[in-house]
């Protein structure tokens, strides 16, 4: 009988399990995938540490949370600096001056913000309701047209005009010559990888890989006082209000024998033809000097029960949706949900470690 069984090896339910071990709880951890890690494993190729799942850079503005994750890693000065493709013309982002001098000719924020303007005018909207209305009022037409509706539309699957606009307030729009594609005052990669931190954290701890929850439900409902679960809510519920919607990814990674493929950790491709929604060329992240280099295509998918549920979709049906879940959670007196899955939110590393360390402050008061 463990004091905690916690069903996913992810950054949640790994941060949990090292709080819970440090209080003196003993603790199983298991995962139905074949490594630690979830979403932020790495994996090293030819001396590269390739992101398994789309790139991850850690940034956050909170300095308790910056110095928790810096106990387990040394973090590198990579800025993250995207560049968007659109046909065979190539802009920064996020949105700034750099982007709008090469749209426009402009050169001042004056006469950027006078193009923004009158764009704004012309489409006429006064209180955005979707994410294309968003994107127009944020930064003009022309932008929304050449780099958000294409790679909105495929990374969504859907019309940016059914998308709820918050998803494009993300990224930062700035009148100065900043390629950097966050505003938070810390950022980094891990030196090494991430899949190290997470071995620093489940150090010392039971953990049980190739293992699904699912197939022996009722023997690990028995096995620990106390579950945190960190797989999707409504498939823990057994759909019982529905489904909640998911986006997939599909990812494609390849070693090239030549140094340096595209001179940037992250390209996006943003016309809609084009089925990838960016490239990432994983030494970048660690100004890498490798011979070789390892590139990964990331491709969005449809997700039909049984496929990684990458993505939440957040729209107001299915934030309803898990409402309903959410208040049928509330009278479990032995499972707590944590995590991105759990908790069906877009979380950021950052956010993911904040609502664990918040849930381990609870556990252990
Ligand atoms: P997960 O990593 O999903 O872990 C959940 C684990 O539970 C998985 O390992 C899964 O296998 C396991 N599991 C599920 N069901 C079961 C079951 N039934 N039985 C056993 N095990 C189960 N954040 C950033 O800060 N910066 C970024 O640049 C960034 N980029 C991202 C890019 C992509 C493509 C994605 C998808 C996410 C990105 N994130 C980024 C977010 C980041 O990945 C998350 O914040 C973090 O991984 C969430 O951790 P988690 O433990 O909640 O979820
Ligand atoms: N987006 C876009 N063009 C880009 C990059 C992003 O239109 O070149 C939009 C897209 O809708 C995306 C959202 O902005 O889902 C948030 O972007 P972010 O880079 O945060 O996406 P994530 O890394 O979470 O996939």
């Amino acid at each position: 009988m463990y004091d905690y069984l916690i069903v996913g090896a992810g950054l949640f339910g790994s941060l949990f399990a090292y709080e819970a071990n440090k209080n003196g709880k003993n603790v199983l951890v298991i995962d139905k995938r074949n490594h630690v890690g979830g979403n932020i494993f790495t994996e090293n190729v030819e001396r590269i540490n390739v992101h398994k799942y789309g790139a991850h850079i850690f940034h956050t503005d909170d300095k308790r949370i910056w110095d928790y994750i810096n106990q387990f890693a040394d973090f590198n000065n990579y800025i993250n600096c995207p560049i968007a493709r659109y046909k065979n013309e190539v802009y920064n982002l996020p949105f700034n001056m750099n982007t709008f001098s090469r749209l426009w000719g402009v050169i001042t924020p004056e006469q950027a913000r006078e193009r923004i303007n009158q764009q704004i005018k012309e489409a006429n909207i006064i209180e955005p309701q979707n994410l294309e209305e968003q994107a127009i009022s944020l930064v003009g037409k022309d932008i929304y047209e050449k780099l958000i509706k294409g790679y909105t539309e495929k990374q969504w699957g859907r019309k940016a005009k059914e998308l709820p606009a918050f998803i494009i307030k993300r990224i930062p729009v700035r009148f100065t010559y900043n390629n950097n594609y966050f505003n938070d005052r810390y950022q980094g990669i891990p030196i090494g990888g991430y899949t190290n931190i997470i071995k620093k954290m489940l150090d010392g701890i039971d953990v049980k890989l190739n293992t699904d929850f699912f197939d022996k439900r009722e023997y690990y409902m028995n096995s620990a006082k106390r579950i945190i679960f960190t797989g999707m809510i409504d498939e823990f519920y057994n759909y019982c209000f529905g489904e909640l919607e998911y986006r997939s990814l599909k990812f494609e990674t390849e070693v090239l024998n030549i140094e340096n493929f595209q001179g940037n950790a992250v390209v996006n491709y943003n016309e809609f033809e084009v089925p990838y929604t960016r490239i990432i060329e994983h030494k970048h992240f660690e100004f890498g000097t490798q011979k070789k280099t390892a590139i990964t295509r990331e491709y969005p998918v449809a997700w039909h029960r049984g496929d990684e549920p990458y993505y939440a979709i957040n729209n107001e049906k299915n934030n309803n949706l898990y409402k309903k879940y959410e208040e049928l959670a509330k009278s479990e007196n032995k499972v707590v949900f944590g995590g991105r899955l759990g908790m069906y939110k877009y979380f950021d590393m950052d956010d993911t470690i904040k609502a664990a360390l918040e849930l381990s402050k609870k556990e252990f008061k």
